[in-house]
Order: C-alpha cells, then sequence, then structure tokens
C-alpha cells in the first residue's frame, strides 16, 4: 500500500513521538506534521530540529483536519487524551498509538471515540532511556519490531494504513491480541525495568557502594534511567500481569537466598546454568536484531 499522510498530528512530541515524525519525514511520505503537547519549550525545540512543523496546546483544534494521528504521551495519559480529541476528529481519520500498554490504552479508545474500529493500536518495540524531542532520532524504528494488536472491530483499511505507517519508520510489523501482548511485554520489558529500579534503590541504601559500581551494573541498570512519570503509567496499566511476573521473580530469588544459606552449590550451579544457556540461546537467534 502506497502510503501518503496529508496531515499528521502527533500527541506527546518526545522520543517516540518526535522519532516517528522524522522517520516518515524520512520516508518521504508525510505532508504537515502539528505537535501537540502540555511544555512550550519541547515543542518549540520539536520545530527548531525540523521534528514538527507547527504546535498547538489543544488537542481538538490540532486533530479537526489530521487523516493519521499518533498518540505517543505515557500510558495513563491516554483516557483525557482520547476524550480531548473525540470532540474534533474527522470521521476519515485514523489513529495509532505507541504505548507499552494495549488492554489500557484500547480501554480508552472504546470509552471516548465515536468509531474505535479506526483505532490502530501500535507498540514499537524500541527505545532508549532518554525522553523528550530533544532525544528523538529518525533510525530509532530501523529493523525493530512494532506489535499492533486490532481486535475482530478494528477496520481492515485502518489497519493497513497504520501497518504501512510502521513499515515506513523501519520497523517490521507483528500481529497479535493486546492480551498476549501485555503478558510478554510485563515479562520481557516491564519486570526488568522494575528490577532495575529496586536494584537501585537497594544499592542506593548503602554508603560508598556506587564508588565501586562498574560496567555490569551500568549494564543492568541502564533502564533505570528511564523516565519515572512513564514507567509509573505502564506499572499501573498492567498492573495483574506485572504481578505475576514479580511473584515470579520472588520466587527465584527465595530460591537462590535457600540455596545461598544452605551452602549447596550444585543447586546455585544448576541455576545459573540453565540462566546462561536460555540466554545464550536468545542471544544467538536475535541478538543481531535488538
Ligand atoms: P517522552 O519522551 O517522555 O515523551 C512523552 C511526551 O508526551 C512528552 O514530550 C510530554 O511533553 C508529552 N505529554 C505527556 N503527558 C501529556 C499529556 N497529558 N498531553 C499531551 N502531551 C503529554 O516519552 P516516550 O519515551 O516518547 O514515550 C511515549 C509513549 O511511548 C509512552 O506511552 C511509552 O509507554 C511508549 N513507549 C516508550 C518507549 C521508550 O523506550 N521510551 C518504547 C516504546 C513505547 P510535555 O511534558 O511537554 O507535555
Amino acid at each position: 500500500m502506497s502510503l501518503h499522510i496529508k496531515h499528521l498530528v502527533v500527541i506527546g512530541i518526545g522520543l517516540i513521538g518526535g522519532s516517528v515524525a522524522l522517520a516518515l519525514r524520512r520516508a518521504g511520505c508525510v505532508g504537515r506534521i502539528t505537535g501537540v503537547g502540555r511544555s512550550v519549550e519541547n515543542l518549540e525545540e520539536a520545530v527548531r530540529l525540523g521534528v514538527i512543523d507547527d504546535f498547538s496546546h489543544d488537542i481538538a483544534t490540532a486533530v479537526a483536519d489530521a487523516d493519521m494521528v499518533l498518540l505517543a504521551v505515557p500510558v495513563a495519559a491516554c483516557d483525557q487524551v482520547f476524550a480531548a480529541l473525540a470532540k474534533s476528529l474527522p470521521d476519515k481519520a485514523v489513529v495509532t498509538d505507541a504505548g507499552s500498554t494495549k488492554q489500557s490504552v484500547m480501554a480508552s479508545a472504546e470509552k471516548y471515540l465515536r468509531d474505535a474500529s479506526r483505532f490502530v493500536p501500535a507498540h514499537p518495540i524500541a527505545g532508549t532511556e532518554y525522553s523528550g524531542a530533544a532525544a528523538a532520532f529518525a533510525e530509532l524504528f530501523d529493523d525493530k519490531k512494532c506489535i499492533l494488536t486490532p481486535n475482530e472491530k478494528t477496520d481492515v483499511k485502518a489497519l493497513a494504513r497504520v501497518q504501512s505507517m510502521w513499515e515506513a519508520v523501519g520497523s517490521r510489523v507483528k500481529i497479535m491480541s493486546a492480551a498476549e501482548h501485555d503478558d510478554v511485554l510485563a515479562a520481557v520489558s516491564h519486570l526488568p525495568h522494575l528490577a532495575a529500579f529496586a536494584i537501585v534503590n537497594a544499592v542506593g541504601k548503602g554508603d560508598a557502594a556506587f564508588r565501586f559500581a562498574a560496567g555490569g551494573f551500568r549494564d543492568f541498570t541502564r533502564i533505570a534511567s528511564s523516565s519515572p512519570e512513564m514507567w509509573r503509567d505502564i506499572a499501573l496499566c498492567n498492573q495483574s500481569a506485572i504481578v505475576d511476573k514479580i511473584d515470579a521473580l520472588q520466587e527465584e530469588l527465595s530460591a537462590l537466598r535457600d540455596a545461598l544459606k544452605a551452602h549447596d552449590g550444585d543447586a546455585l550451579l544448576d541455576k545459573f546454568t540453565s540462566a546462561k544457556q536460555a540466554r545464550d540461546i536468545w542471544m544467538s537467534k536475535y541478538g543481531d536484531k535488538l
């Protein structure tokens, strides 16, 4: 499907929204790009960097002439954003998002949009720990997966258009249900982020330990520098799946603790060996695509 977006409105001009805008410009398939956000400094910076053409603080006004709308705000803000854009969204417009949780965002769309069939939920599996328009770059999605979670009500033409948009920014589109998405992402993304926050807090309660931390600590905790606001929202919007994964982690930690207290080297070796094998297989299969 050849894609041309006449007027794209991106609500939330941060790392993800800004990078989509830059990547669509690179692909040459977008006309005007309007950004919407709260802070004028971030939006002015986005204009200066060529990420957007113009901006507004008013969602309803901004989307009145849009043919494509992208929500790239923290997931808990989606409720309020859908409520605002529903007032003036043209019938022909297609809406997508980039949120890290899918069931919660779909529930918001269902609640506020006149026609939720033209909302095609998406989650690009690409990112960094940096935030704001200045962090955006056109190559962010190149050869990275983007998961779409349409349901039985999703309009097939809207789905095709949104799939084309995410392919135009460089990503490889995969389709799955929102429930499966939220469960899988709770395991491979949300739990590691919470674990990284917890490790830094646990070490930070000590005194001079940070002075001796080196590459291993840096690699393990890189994602603890991510936006706290964004991660609060992800945690709350995917609460039950994440609680399950925390329980599984606590069981693993308890098993290690028990083995250590019992000086059971064989049990420790079993745990470390099975983890090393699983990670080595994953890296050899997928490592060059990360
Ligand atoms: P970000 O860099 O912090 O950008 C979010 C932007 O949204 C900010 O520039 C903020 O600007 C704006 N914003 C926040 N609340 C808003 C509201 N109520 N109305 C309008 N604008 C609002 O975050 P991001 O990394 O781009 O993340 C955006 C979305 O993508 C999130 O849903 C996240 O879950 C998802 N995601 C993130 C990653 C990642 O690695 N970072 C990866 C995949 C998906 P103002 O404060 O100026 O309003």
